[in-house]
């Protein structure tokens, strides 16, 4: 059985840093590319990052029904996962990683029942914004557009199965692998118990009390007015 892992972020938490660490950590994971419709930044390339496609070209996967999930983000482009790499993963015995936003997320887990899904944070607003400026991807008014999104996204935390805070690095890594080999493990009915706390830590409801002052951070700079 393929265990499809779906983690989903707002933007500048850290995500594509931990995806690109547990794609190299993590034995026998197959990381699905996307299909979108926005352009490529910087040094991306189409087939490795993502595969660009025009709008035209979009709708016409989505006729043919080969998206598993597909969604319009930030308001102007479609991003989608295709099936044919959950059939991939299957035929080749491996588990998949799905790196898509909140409405893919439940789109995925309404297929796909016993899918583990798994929220990343930022430790509090101002660190997200800091992280995004070091960046240094985006304009100061885009920065100001995705610590708004993410005031939104972040609301949506309690329909993942664990909540990751991003704090330091190395334990971010470590307890992403604890979750996934942990979940895996499991289902194979060989649990490693170490493995098994580590993972649990992060659940969903083992998190909640330390989530508040986070989502305090985010919501204080709107009842603030800024
Ligand atoms: P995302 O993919 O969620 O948009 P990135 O992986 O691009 O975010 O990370 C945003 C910035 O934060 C990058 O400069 C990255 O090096 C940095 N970063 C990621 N995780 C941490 C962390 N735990 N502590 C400090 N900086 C981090
Ligand atoms: P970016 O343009 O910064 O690479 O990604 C923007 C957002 O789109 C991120 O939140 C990312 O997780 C999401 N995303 C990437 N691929 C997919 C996808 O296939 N489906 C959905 N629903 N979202 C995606």
């Amino acid at each position: 059985m393929v265990n499809v892992f779906i983690i989903s972020a707002p933007s500048g938490s850290g995500k594509s840093t931990l995806v690109s660490m547990i794609r190299r950590s993590v034995p026998q994971l197959e990381f699905s590319i996307s299909y979108t419709t926005r352009k490529p930044r910087g040094a991306e390339q189409n087939g490795r990052e993502y595969f660009f496609v025009s709008r035209e070209e979009f709708r016409q996967m989505i006729r043919e029904d080969q998206f598993l999930e597909y969604a319009v983000v930030f308001e102007t482009d479609y991003y989608g996962t295709a099936c044919r790499f959950l059939d991939q993963a299957k035929n080749q015995g491996k588990d998949l990683l799905l790196d898509i936003d909140v409405q893919g997320a439940a789109q995925v887990k309404k297929k796909v029942r016993e899918a583990v899904s798994i929220f990343i944070l930022p430790p509090n607003r101002s660190k997200l914004e800091e992280r995004l400026r070091s960046r240094g991807q985006d304009a100061e008014e885009k920065i100001q557009r995705r610590l708004e999104e993410a005031r939104r996204e972040i609301e949506n935390y309690d329909k993942y199965d664990y909540i990751l805070v991003n704090d330091h690095l190395d334990d971010s890594v470590k307890a992403l692998e604890a979750i996934l080999l942990s979940e895996r493990q499991k289902r194979a009915g060989n649990p490693d118990a170490n493995l098994a706390v580590l993972a649990e830590n992060c659940r969903l409801e083992n998190v909640r009390d330390r989530l508040d002052p986070i989502l305090q951070s985010f919501r204080e700079v709107v009842a603030g007015g800024k």
